[in-house]
C-alpha cells in the first residue's frame, strides 16, 4: 500500500476558507483596475477641456487613452470571467465536500486512484478555461464595450475629432441628427452661425445654439426644425459637449488648412 501523499487531495468544505483567503486578491485588484480607469477618463476630460479653450490638437492623445481605456476594461471584463469560475468552483468544493471522506490511512487509497482529479487551484484554472472555451469570448467583450459609457463617449468624441462633420457610424440617434449630403451641419439653424453654446433637445436630439433656441422659446415651443413636431421646454435642453467638440475640431482644421494654404502662395 502506498503512504505517500496522493496528488489528489478531498475538496473538504474546510477547503472554502482557505479558498476565501487565497481569492481576497479580487476586490483590491478591481478596485485598482477602477482607479485607473478613472484616471484616463479625467486625463481625457483635461485634454478635450483645453481643445475646447485653446484649441490643441488632442487626437494622438484622445486616441491613445482610449487604447489603454480597452485594455482595462478588457482586464475588468476577465476578472468579472475568473470571479465567475470562483464561484462555481466554490459550489463544487461544498458539493464534493460532503461526498468525499475525509483523508486517513483508509482512505489514501481512494485518493491515489484519483491521481487525474483536479485540485482546487487547479478547478478555478479548469473552470475559466471551460468558460472562455464554450462562450465566444471576443464578442461578449465586445457587448460589454457596447454597454460602457464612458467608453462609448469617448470612441464618440475621439471620432468627432477625427471627423466633424461626419454622422457617428452605426449609432441610431444619429438619424434625427441634422444631416445634408451625408454631413452634419455645425451651423444654429436658427442663427446660421457656428455653433459656440451647442444645446440639444432631449426628445427630438436638435442641437440649437443656446441663446437662439432660448429666444425662440419665449413666444413659441415648438421645435423649429421644419417637420419636427416635437415640443420644447427649456428643461428639455441640454449641453451638446459632442457638437461642441465637432465645431472645435473642424474650426481647427480650417485653420490649419488656410496656413498651409498661405505657406504655399
Ligand atoms: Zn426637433
Amino acid at each position: 500500500m502506498a503512504t505517500t501523499l496522493p496528488d489528489y487531495l478531498p475538496l473538504h468544505a474546510s477547503l472554502k476558507h482557505d479558498f476565501d483567503r487565497a481569492t481576497a486578491f479580487r476586490p483590491a485588484l478591481s478596485k485598482q483596475v477602477q482607479e485607473l480607469v478613472d484616471m484616463i477618463l479625467q486625463d481625457t476630460k483635461r485634454y478635450i477641456d483645453q481643445m475646447l479653450t485653446e484649441s490643441v490638437e488632442v487626437s494622438a492623445v484622445v486616441g491613445s487613452n482610449l487604447a489603454s481605456l480597452e485594455a482595462l476594461l478588457r482586464s475588468q471584463f476577465d476578472l468579472a470571467k475568473y470571479t465567475q469560475s470562483v464561484k462555481s468552483t466554490k459550489e463544487k468544493i461544498k458539493h464534493v465536500g460532503r461526498e468525499e471522506p475525509a483523508i486517513s490511512l483508509e482512505t489514501l487509497e481512494v485518493y491515489h486512484a484519483k491521481e487525474h482529479a483536479l485540485n482546487f487551484a487547479d478547478e478555478i484554472d479548469e473552470q475559466f478555461r471551460m468558460e472562455k472555451e464554450v462562450n465566444d469570448v471576443d464578442a461578449e467583450f465586445a457587448e460589454f464595450l457596447k454597454k460602457n459609457n464612458d467608453y462609448q463617449n469617448l470612441k464618440k468624441m475621439l471620432f468627432v475629432i477625427d471627423n466633424p462633420e461626419e454622422p457617428i457610424p452605426d449609432d441610431e440617434e444619429d438619424e434625427d441628427l441634422n444631416v445634408s449630403g451625408g454631413k452634419i451641419s455645425l451651423k444654429d439653424p436658427i442663427s446660421l452661425n457656428y455653433f459656440a453654446a451647442p444645446v440639444i433637445a432631449k426628445r427630438c436630439q436638435h442641437t440649437f445654439e443656446k441663446e437662439s433656441i432660448l429666444t425662440h422659446l419665449v413666444s413659441n415651443n415648438n421645435c423649429p426644425i421644419n417637420g419636427c413636431t416635437n415640443k420644447i421646454t427649456s428643461s428639455d435642453l441640454v449641453e451638446d459637449q459632442l457638437m461642441k467638440i465637432r465645431v472645435k475640431a473642424y474650426l481647427a482644421k480650417e485653420r490649419k488648412r488656410h496656413e498651409n494654404v498661405a505657406r504655399v502662395v
